[in-house]
């Protein structure tokens, strides 16, 4: 069957239909509705099959984005999802939540003039089709190695890796501090983005490919903690993927005050709920309260959203710049001001009020100046710009940094950069130790999935070249 491509002239943009705004307050699961086939394959068949397909340059996995388009557009889905899950661990957790604007749909030929494909919602449709045929299947190794490697963290990167490094016949072990796999994909990222049952599925998988993980096992130097040491004996290689979990924090008067909590701790407590967990009444939990969120990224936008389903009063999002300078995604603004949260532009908080518990936020008008040297325009007091903003939960979405692993480790020879991330080779992804590995959020600090996937993959596949030379090192030295 030729595929009907270029139709992109004649068949206009449309995204998977979301639930009503009603509809989605009343439960933490997933707003955008799947494709139909027939919508998938006609919304896959506008692409306009670039030679040079500016999509897959600015996607970070390369994925081959022409070619499974024009598969699904000609009915071919099995194919699709073959050359999809080629370049991608996870096409189905990229489809949902990676920022497309940002990468692949973005950067999309036709975006100019006609809308760019959907490409991130046939990704999500083709895997989706494939899991309910059952064409996913463990990838198991075709034979055994007899090597083992130790991956820290069950997060995107440590996933990934772990996937590759089984496939190719290495026993792998994966640690993780936390009871679930996972990492933020599990306790950061809200069910209304990655419903939970979507990661399940993928552990699953790995645990029927032969991957052993130890759950409830922190490494460190702390007591019931393996050391970096210990792995390093029990492991030929050790892949470090721990992700970065130290929240920026915010002074000022009040900010020691009951009812100003972090962001992860709000929305693990939040996730750990939807999963079933039993938490002490009323922790953590936005219901009846007026809530205040400061920050303009992503995590303040899940915290937003996670307060107005938890039946908060008000939801209010205080960020010091404007709207077309922040930088969470203009999509996720949208769904939180449809779903009734409270955007306050160009206002950074000066201190929080109350006795024990907070009660509000002073909050200072700002006004946008020059332009500083990266570019991006300056920011300003207004005069005269105090306002009060009230509050009986304060959530700060500031971002994070990484934790001090040589410290905490006790592993002083891990070396690390000027922003506490590991530093490690760029092409071999070898930290300063021999034979450990790094990859994800703990080398580039914080990040995206899609790119956690990215480099697990090609962590793994430097783990495997730096095994399969030290096994053949012995032979050449005879
Ligand atoms: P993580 O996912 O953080 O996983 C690290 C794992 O290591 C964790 O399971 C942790 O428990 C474990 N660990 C840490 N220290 C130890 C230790 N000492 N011993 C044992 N285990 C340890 N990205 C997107 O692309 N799209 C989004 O929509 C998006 N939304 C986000 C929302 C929030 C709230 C946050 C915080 C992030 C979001 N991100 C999003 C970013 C994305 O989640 C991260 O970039 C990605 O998860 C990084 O993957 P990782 O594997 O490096 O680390
Ligand atoms: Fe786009 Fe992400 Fe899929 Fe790449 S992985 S094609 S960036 S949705
Ligand atoms: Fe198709 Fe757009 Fe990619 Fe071109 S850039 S190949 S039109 S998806």
């Amino acid at each position: 069957m030729s595929a009907p491509m270029l139709s992109f002239v004649s068949v206009p943009q449309a995204q998977p239909d979301k639930r009503t705004a009603d509809a989605r307050l009343k439960d933490f699961d997933e707003i955008y509705v799947d494709f139909a086939r027939s919508e998938a394959e006609r919304q896959a068949s506008r692409c306009s099959q670039c030679g040079v397909p500016f999509c897959s340059v600015h996607c970070p996995l390369g994925n081959n984005i022409p070619d499974w388009l024009m598969l699904t557009a000609e009915g071919r889905l099995e194919e699709a999802y073959a050359v999809s899950s080629a370049t991608n661990t996870f096409p189905e957790i990229c489809g949902r939540i990676c920022p497309q604007d940002r990468l692949c749909e973005g950067n999309c030929v036709i975006e100019k003039g006609f809308e760019s494909v959907t490409i991130g919602a046939v990704e999500r449709f083709v895997t989706d089709t494939a899991f309910e045929q059952g064409w996913v299947k463990p990838a198991l190794p075709v034979r055994e190695l007899g090597t083992s490697v130790g991956v820290v963290g069950a997060g995107p990167a440590g996933l990934a890796a772990a996937e590759r490094l089984r496939a190719a016949g290495h026993t792998v072990h994966v640690y993780d501090r936390h009871d679930r796999v996972g990492g933020l994909l599990i306790y950061g990222i809200p069910g209304f983005k990655l419903e939970k049952h979507i990661v399940a599925r993928r552990q699953k998988l790995l645990e029927e490919q032969g991957v052993v993980f130890h759950l409830n096992q922190a490494i460190g130097a702390g007591s019931g903690e393996v050391s970096l040491g210990q792995l390093r004996e029990r492991h030929d290689a050790v892949l470090i993927a721990t992700g970065v979990y130290k929240s920026r924090d915010i002074g000022g008067p009040g900010s020691g005050l009951a009812g100003i909590v972090p962001a992860l701790d709000y929305l693990t407590a939040s996730n750990r709920r939807s999963l079933g967990d039993a938490l002490p009444e009323g922790e953590l939990d936005a219901a009846d309260k007026d809530v205040v969120v400061i920050g303009g990224g992503d995590t303040a936008m899940d915290c937003v959203r996670t307060a107005v389903r938890q039946g908060a009063r008000s939801v209010k999002c205080l960020y010091r710049r404007d709207r077309a300078n922040m930088p969470g995604s203009v999509r996720e603004v949208k769904n939180a001001e449809e779903e009734g949260v409270e955007f306050v532009w160009l206002a950074a908080p000066e201190a929080f009020l109350g006795d024990d518990t907070v009660t509000g936020v002073r909050a200072q008008r700002m006004r946008l100046g020059l332009p500083d040297g990266t570019g991006r325009q300056s920011i300003e007091p207004e005069p005269d710009g105090l306002f009060t903003v009230k509050a009986d939960m304060v959530i700060k979405a500031l971002g994070f940094d990484p934790e001090p692993l040589p410290e905490q480790w006790d592993a002083e020879d891990l070396e690390v950069s000027r922003w506490g991330t590991l530093k490690v080779d760029r092409e071999r992804f070898e930290t300063s130790l021999p034979g450990v590995f790094a990859a994800g959020d703990i080398v580039r600090g914080a990040s995206l999935v899609v790119w956690a996937i990215r480099d697990g993959r090609d962590a793994a596949t430097q783990i495997h070249k730096w095994i399969k030379e030290r096994a053949l090192a012995p032979l050449a030295a005879e």
